[in-house]
């Protein structure tokens, strides 16, 4: 591993900036201070700002494929006609894990949390194909393989009506077992590459799942992630299967803990929310897709009032429709400001960095080893280039950053000292390649019709009294 020294950069320090050099060595930062001796490579840090890097800490990279053309519907029809035009080939997968790691790293992430969509059949074989583009491209990469055992119409509530649904395809028990040996053969923590267990949500899974998977979470200490009461409908479905909200059921058969992450969390009461801070549970904040698909806007500022832990993600970029981090931290941040009046609340520029940094580096278990510039963590780092037109003229770095419409300012990136972005560029892979073979593989689509959303939307608009 190549040891290195940024010299003369900006940090951020209590409530202002310094400037430094910092020592790289191993992979881990050595030592942050004015004039230090350089160690091992000299990097120009004057005039850019130095931060953790940030997680990307819920998406779904083969959704790429799918981004700007699906139908304005709220999720249980979005998902519909998602699921009718997805059947996706290894390639797909891995262009579009690729894709997502790449976004993610130009708009300051370098960690990826990728609730990946698996090819029926070839469940494994999709890990595997995510697992070797993340590997390729350097990304900190936490893959949790989204399973269920419900099929796709007992995701709704069903009201007054009996509903009966298809019998899922595969049982709790031998999905179970996919993700085992997933386990056994992907999760490797000191590589970069991260296994979590992630039933999709209370909406598509059983007590069985979700309880095979805390086994598995206990087991091999696997990080656990999840879907959580995205849409109103799925709290009234949480009402309906359990007879309580979602948020207590799942605290029941043991789901919740310190490295449990719940991506949404919009409709959550007062007595969810002390749950969540109770089992140290962390929220993933989704605000685009939450927009995008008309879920509501989550109750964050609660959250961060209750001591509960928030971070950001992307969520699939068939509901965003991107993988700008930065992007999801701005609009995840000034929302609020909109919900709730009283301004002291509102999220600062520095309280959004730490939470898309320490905030994700906590949901995963892993705040002791990255997610902040601190001499003994490993060096996942973002270097801002302060000089681009979009940060200038000169105010404050991070206000700049977070409020602006920053575009291409990521300058230099590291994911465990290994240097993935320079100059600007992704030292790892051909992004040209990359461009072209996503646009061979796509064509302008302008009308298509979902067979599925035909035959669910008139139930969907009655038990929701549209
Ligand atoms: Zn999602």
């Amino acid at each position: 591993m190549l040891d290195f020294t940024i010299q003369n950069v900006l940090i951020a320090v209590s409530d202002d900036y310094a400037t430094v050099d910092v020592q790289i060595v191993d992979g881990a930062i050595a030592a942050i201070s004015p004039s230090l001796q350089v160690i091992g490579t000299a990097i120009d840090g004057k005039n850019k700002l130095l931060l953790p890097g940030f997680f990307n800490a819920h998406t779904h990279s083969s959704e790429m494929w799918q981004r700007g053309i699906i139908s304005m519907f709220p999720l249980e029809l979005w998902l519909a006609e998602l699921y009718d035009f997805a059947p996706l080939d290894p390639e797909q997968v891995y262009l579009s894990a690729l894709g997502t790691a790449v976004e993610t790293l130009l708009s300051g992430g370098t960690s990826v949390v990728d609730h990946l969509v698996l090819i029926p059949g070839l469940e494994l074989e999709t890990i595997a194909i995510a697992t070797r583009a993340y590997k390729e491209v350097g990304i900190r990469a936490f893959i949790a393989p989204l399973i269920q055992d419900e099929s796709l119409t007992a995701g709704m509530p069903s009201g007054e009506s009996a509903q009966t649904h298809e019998p899922y395809f595969r049982s709790a028990a031998a999905t179970l077992e996919i993700i085992e040996e997933a386990v056994r053969q992907f999760h490797r923590p000191d590589e970069g590459v991260n296994i979590l267990v992630a039933p999709t949500g209370i909406q598509l899974c059983t007590d069985a799942l979700f309880e095979g998977c805390t086994e598995l979470s206990d087991r091999y200490n696997l990080c656990r992630h999840s879907h959580l009461l995205e849409t109103r409908a799925q709290e009234k479905l949480a009402q309906e299967k359990y007879g309580c909200t979602a948020v207590e059921h799942l605290k029941r058969i043991g789901f919740l803990s310190n490295k449990t992450s719940l991506a949404h969390c919009v409709w959550l009461n007062d007595a969810d929310i002390a749950i969540l801070a109770e089992t140290q549970s962390t929220v993933v904040h989704n605000p685009l897709s939450n927009l995008r698909l008309g879920s509501g806007i989550a109750p964050i500022l609660k959250y961060r009032q209750a001591g509960v832990n928030v971070t950001f993600g992307c969520d699939g970029a068939s509901s965003n429709d991107s993988q700008d981090l930065l992007e999801a931290i701005k609009i995840g941040s000034i929302l609020h400001n909109i919900t709730d009046s009283d301004y002291q609340h509102w999220i600062t520029p520095r309280q959004a960095v730490k939470m898309a940094s320490l905030g994700g580096a906590k949901g995963l278990n892993i705040a002791d080893k990255v997610g902040s510039l601190t001499v003994g963590k490993q060096a996942d780092l973002v270097l801002y280039d302060l000089t681009n037109l979009s940060l200038l003229p000169r105010t404050d770095p991070i206000g700049l950053l977070v409020l602006g419409r920053p575009s291409n300012v990521v300058n230099s990136a590291w994911v465990n000292g290994k240097q993935i972005i320079a100059d600007g560029k992704v030292t790892t892979i051909n992004v040209n390649e990359l461009r072209q073979e996503l646009f061979n593989r796509s064509q302008w689509e302008t009308k298509r019709k979902s067979e599925t959303v035909a035959q669910i939307e008139a139930h969907y608009r009655t038990v929701m009294g549209l």
